[in-house]
This record gives C-alpha cells, structure tokens and sequence, in this order.
C-alpha cells in the first residue's frame, strides 16, 4: 500500500486514523455483524451514531442550544436554494461575491426574489475580499450572504461583512471546522463535508431555530423545509448513513486532536510555510493579496503555462497529486485541509525548491 499526499480541493484528504477504523469496522460494525451501510437508519445503532456525530460537532462549535443541525443531501449547491426559499420573505437578499461558489449562490437566488450583488472581486479575478465595513446593505433583506472561503480562488474572510444587523448566512464549505467560529454571529451556516470533513454527498446545516418555519415560498418542496428535517431530526427520509458515519469518526479525531483552537494553529503553520516560501520563490507567486489568504486553499502559478503543466506532472510523479489548478485560475492550487499532515506540506515545498533550481532561470 501507498498512500500519496494529496492535495485535491474535494473530495479530499481524510485522516489515516479515520481510514483505518472505518476499515476494521467494515465486515462487522462493533458486533451487529454489518457494516454501517447495510444497517437500518431507524436501528438503535445507528440512532447512536448521528446522534453521537452531533454532539461532538456541538462541542467542537460550541454550537448554541438554539441552533439545529441538519444533516441533509444535495450537497452545498442545494442550499444555494434552500436558502432563499426558506428565508426570503420580503423577496430581497443581499449577496457578496467573491468567487464562482457565492455567484452560483447569487444567481440561482434571482430565481426566488431580488438577489443584489453590493459587493465583488471579479474585477480581479476574485484575489481578493472587498472592503464590508459600509456595505450598500437593503434595508428590507431579508439576509446578507457570503461564501466565507472561496475554494478556487483562495481568499477567506478574516472578519466577517457588517451585515447592518441584517441576519448574515455563510457558505463554510471549504474552511468547516478549519478553526473555531462563533456560530452565534450567523443565522444559517452551511457546508458540503466533501472538502474538510468527509466523504461526498452530504451537506450539515446549522440553523438558528426561529429561522425554521412553515413561512416559506410557496411551491417550496417538503424536502427543501428545514422545518421538514429539523422537525424529523435529519431523518425524514433515509439520510446518508454512511457520510454521517465517517463525519462522526473525523470529528472525533478532531476532538482528539484537541479541537479547533488547536486545529487553526495547525493550519496556520502548516500554510505558514507554502506562503513563506511563494513570497521568497523567484518562480513561484501565489495569486491572492496577502490579507486575504485562505488557510485551506492555496493557488500559485509560475506565469508560463507550460511550465505550470511540467510542475504539476512532475509532482504528480514524485507522489504530490492533484495540484492542477481550477480551470477559471490556471496554475496550481494545494489544498491542505485539516488531514493533510504538516509533513505533506513540508516535503511539497521541498520539492518546489528542487523543481525551481532544476527549472528557474540561471
Ligand atoms: C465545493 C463547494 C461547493 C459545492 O459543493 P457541492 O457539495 O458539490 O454542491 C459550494 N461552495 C463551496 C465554497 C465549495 O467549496
């Protein structure tokens, strides 16, 4: 067996902890004879494990008693939906766009009301956050929206948009759990576990209770009401037993790690040291303004696309995969969620050295 270091930006990394235990479990999950894919969702056992995962996701956020947390499927882009039919009630929404995720939000909004655009960075191919200190924010939004780190191009919010008390809602997809978070700040956030906390297939909703009503669009289907699964306890229908089963393991390992303070200390030396070493390489630059940085996500590019191509096939060789950039950027982009060890990091730097003396100009 080999395992590569592999930065993809999702489905990603898992812990080798997490791995190995699923594994041992799989013939005979802890004496029923079965695995956690061929159990009843409705069994005691399994009652066990979502309401296990819960707790410990709880603990980590620090998730107040007044939100409910929702495993549900259709993954973060059905949320893109979700959000607007159940929370629209004056028909207006205010969206900040910074990258393709929150303009995929934004337009598929426009379908339910009037979604605004009062802030972007496309005209800088989104390297960057704009200024939320005086946002044009409608005084009858019925929410502002952020995508808090924006997954292709590399940028995170690191203080959140004055919302003018207006109720703020978060894509967290790609920094969930990266570090730890006052959910109190936000009335709905939302993100695909398929980037820092499991496998694909399986969004988590923490919402605040007096958002989840029957006041919803009409037309609205059952199973787009949070009230419909907040009500049935994420079991309305059959949920993704096996991805809640994985995200309880992963947020174990997290607790076990010491939680996210510790978790966001990690992360923060763990980038540390791609971005110490973009800032001094002669031929490689990372693409984002430095305020902005994301701890997640990285995106760097040499300005010569054909040696972008030999860098990313060279690493790809050498056991360093799925470093090609999203098509909108170009370039590369290392991913390094939480499972990724420090050691990946260290020894994908090592090789950039050695790429760069063996290709930079002399
Ligand atoms: C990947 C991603 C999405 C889309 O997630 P799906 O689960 O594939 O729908 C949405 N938002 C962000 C920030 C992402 O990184």
């Amino acid at each position: 067996m080999s395992r590569v270091y592999n930065f993809s930006a999702g489905p990603a990394v898992l812990p080798e902890e997490v791995l190995k235990e699923a594994q041992e479990e799989m013939l005979d999950y802890r004496g029923t004879g079965m695995s956690v894919m061929e159990m009843s969702h409705r069994s005691k056992m399994f009652d066990s494990i979502i309401q296990e995962a819960e707790a410990d996701l709880r603990e980590l956020m620090q998730i107040p008693s007044n939100y409910k947390v929702l495993f549900l499927q259709g993954g973060a882009s059905l949320q893109f939906a979700m959000v607007p039919m159940n929370l629209m009630k004056n028909k207006v929404a205010d969206y900040i766009v910074t990258g393709q995720w929150a303009k995929k939000a934004w337009q598929e909004a426009q379908k339910y009301g009037k979604a605004n655009k009062i802030a972007s960075s496309e005209d800088k191919t989104y390297s960057y956050i704009p200024d939320c200190t005086e946002l044009p924010v409608s005084p009858d939004a019925d929410y502002v929206y952020i995508c808090e780190n924006n997954t292709i191009y590399g940028t995170k919010y690191k203080k959140l948009p004055d919302t003018k008390g207006k109720l703020l809602v978060a894509d967290i997809s790609s920094c969930f759990l990266s570090e730890p978070v006052d959910v109190s700040r936000y009335g709905i956030l939302f993100g695909g576990v398929q980037k820092n906390v499991g496998p694909a297939g399986m969004v988590i909703a923490i919402v605040r209770e007096d958002l989840i009503t029957e006041d919803v669009l009409p037309g609205t289907p059952t199973m787009m009401q949070y009230k419909t699964h907040a009500d049935n306890d994420s079991m309305y229908n059959t949920p993704n037993c096996f991805c809640i089963y994985m995200c309880g393991k992963v947020f174990k390992w997290l607790r076990n790690m010491g939680g996210l303070s510790v978790m966001k200390q990690r992360n923060e030396e763990k980038a540390a040291i791609l971005y110490d070493y973009l800032d001094s390489s002669k031929m490689f630059k990372g693409t984002v303004v430095k305020e902005d940085r994301s701890l997640m996500n990285v995106p760097f590019v040499t300005g010569d696309k054909e040696l972008d191509a030999k860098f990313v096939e060279a690493a790809s060789a050498a056991g360093f995969v799925n470093l090609k950039g999203h098509r909108t950027v170009g370039g590369m982009r290392a991913s390094i969620y939480n499972a990724m060890p420090k050691e990946g990091v260290e020894a994908l730097v090592a090789f950039m050295k050695k790429f760069e003396g063996e290709n930079g100009n002399v």
